[in-house]
């Protein structure tokens, strides 16, 4: 079977920007089973020479802020049970929120490993939050643009040894 990488993150950052630039067309299965999984896509994901399953962790953008970080949690749990790792993105124009500390903090008790993935990265607008990333003490950031299909191939270099 393939591995398993899971997108996980707070709304709005480009989860599912990135998942489909890795998978394309081709997803696999939606599992919406409610209040657990709802809205979940997995498809089958190339990254150069790298194959595996990408998990998108969707649907919290319908959650109201006060059930926000329990479902996130609940989801994101759901779906980290089997995988090789976990790309934590954050939305490096806009820095860092209290949710995406909450994440990073949970996420470090977490026994998969994880790689912190700063998107929306493209221009110079991006810089400020590239170094607030630090803050989250998963050491460097990957800088990309899943929108423009910038940072890939260092994408590539932080998730082939998990794979
Ligand atoms: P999700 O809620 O985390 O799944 O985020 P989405 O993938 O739905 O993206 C949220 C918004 O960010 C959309 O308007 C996207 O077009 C935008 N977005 C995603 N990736 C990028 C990027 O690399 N650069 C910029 N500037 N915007 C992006
Ligand atoms: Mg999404």
């Amino acid at each position: 079977a393939l591995p398993k990488v899971v997108i996980i993150g707070r709304p709005n950052v480009g989860k599912s920007t990135l998942f489909n630039r890795l998978v394309g067309k081709r997803i696999a299965l939606v599992d919406d089973t409610p209040g657990v999984t709802r809205d979940r896509r997995e498809g089958e994901a190339d990254l150069s020479d790298l194959h595996f399953i990408a998990v998108d962790t969707a649907g919290l953008e319908e959650a109201g802020p006060e059930t926000l970080s329990g479902r996130m949690r609940q989801q994101t749990e759901a779906a980290l049970g089997d995988a090789a790792a976990a790309l934590l993105v954050i939305d490096a124009r806009a820095g860092l929120t209290p949710l995406d500390r909450h994440f990073a903090d949970w996420m470090r008790g977490q026994k998969v490993p994880l790689v912190l993935v700063a998107n929306k990265a493209e221009g110079s607008a991006a810089d400020p939050g590239l170094y607030e990333a630090f803050e989250l003490g998963l050491g460097e950031s990957v800088a990309i643009s899943a929108e423009h299909g910038v940072g890939m191939a260092d994408l590539y270099e932080a998730l082939a040894p998990h794979l």
